[in-house]
């Protein structure tokens, strides 16, 4: 880091706790500060040598605030390099943008995040893309889906709003032996649970909107991976404008600080309440990766923990699952997931939406299908309030 600011931290520890707290904080702070300040300028002295790489902008991402983002994104995914958008959609697109060319093939799962679905299937195709889906639960059909100029392979890492995890060995497997970029949504698992680079993935993409910052008070999305890769999609992001703006840098700092701790309450609220709901005449079925018979079991041993997510479908459909989430006190009734407060939402009218309904029918999102986005709140008081919804009903 130029500017005066001295050298990175040597002291950032090995673990990822340590990591989530001071990874890639400068060694000599700022003025004296503790925490890294918010730097609320747009642009900035180029100083005595006056290349151009030492031009600093906002829209560049390269602030002091980017730039601690960065080295801590890196440190906790195992990435040479990361960079921060102002947006999950916007890492995904300007990524895809940057990866793929006019001509080019893109493999993607069968099940995608809305926006992602969108994007991947209304978009690229006009700007002369080909697109071809996969199974990810039969990963044979992504042998089946490649072509010579198949480009990338875009997965998630635990899909949205179903949580199932691919046969994720077999598509590694299969990615390598082809040649192309291996792309991840890791948004759902956080690299608390999974650090895909470590397993062969190329470039892991996150909405910090969720877990990552924590606390639903901001948008903002990373791309971590190679350097080269992340330098060209640093290029494309500048020009597509997508940067992140330096305050809501500081408060993904913030937030990223208690990754750790969330994530893993997170992980036990979720499994506990997955373990309750199936029990309940009142659902036909949860889906959750703790559960036998959900998610590919070699997928799944690369998994520390499965995040604070749970899908469940209610005897009744649509109907029956609206009463069900009125009655719910402690969940709010939301879109958006992985903060500290619990939300719940019904796909259908939310995050899958855009979809035609043969679409949703043909990924399994049904109309009295509820997902829920466990906080950390007490896992004793969520158990309440889901027993007095089920008495409501
Ligand atoms: C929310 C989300 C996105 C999009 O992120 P934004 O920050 O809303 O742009 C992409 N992928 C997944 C899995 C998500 O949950």
């Amino acid at each position: 880091m130029s500017g005066g600011s001295g050298s990175t931290s040597q002291r950032a520890g090995t673990h990822l706790e340590t990591l989530a707290v001071h990874g890639g904080e400068p060694e000599a702070g700022y003025g004296g500060a503790v925490v890294v300040p918010v730097f609320q300028s747009s642009t900035y002295l180029v100083g005595e040598a006056g290349t151009p790489d030492q031009v600093r902008y906002i829209r560049w991402n390269n602030t002091p605030n980017h730039e601690v983002l960065h080295r801590r994104l890196a440190l906790l995914e195992g990435g040479e390099d990361a960079l921060v958008t102002a947006s999950g959609m916007a890492a995904i697109s300007a990524s895809l943008l940057a990866v793929l060319q006019p001509g080019d093939h893109l493999v993607v799962q069968q099940s995608l995040y809305g926006g992602t679905f969108e994007f991947v299937w209304r978009f690229l195709p006009v700007w002369g893309v080909r697109v071809s889906w996969f199974d990810p639960v039969r990963p044979e059909t992504l042998q089946v889906a490649l072509e010579a100029r198949t480009r990338a392979v875009l997965v998630e890492s635990i899909s949205n709003p179903l949580l199932e995890i691919a046969d994720l060995p077999a598509v590694v497997e299969i990615a390598r032996a082809a040649g192309v970029i291996l792309m991840v949504d890791n948004t759902f698992a956080t690299p608390v649970n999974f650090r895909p680079l470590e397993h062969g993935f190329d470039l892991v993409l996150h909405s910090c909107t969720k877990y990552l910052n924590g606390h639903s008070d901001l948008v903002a999305g990373a791309a971590v991976g190679s350097s080269e890769l992340i330098s060209s999609i640093r290029h494309k992001l500048m020009l597509l404008g997508g940067c992140l703006d330096p305050h809501a840098c500081f408060l993904l700092e913030r937030g990223l600080k208690t990754l750790v701790l969330r994530v893993r309450q997170q992980n036990r609220t979720a499994s506990v309440v997955a373990g309750y709901l199936e029990k309940r005449s009142e659902v036909r079925r949860v889906f959750h990766p703790s559960r036998d018979g959900w998610g590919s079991p070699r997928g799944k041993a690369w998994f520390g923990g499965y995040g604070g997510m749970v899908s469940f479908e209610l005897e009744g459909g649509g109907e029956t699952a609206a009463k069900f989430m009125a009655a719910l006190r402690i969940p709010k009734d939301a879109p958006s997931l992985g903060g500290v407060e619990s939300l719940v939402t019904r796909p259908v009218i939310t995050s899958h939406s855009s979809l035609k309904p043969e679409e949703r029918a043909e990924l399994g999102i049904t109309d009295g299908l509820i997902r829920l986005s466990l906080g950390i709140e007490a896992v004793e008081d969520i158990l309440a309030d889901l027993e007095q919804a089920f008495a409501a009903l």
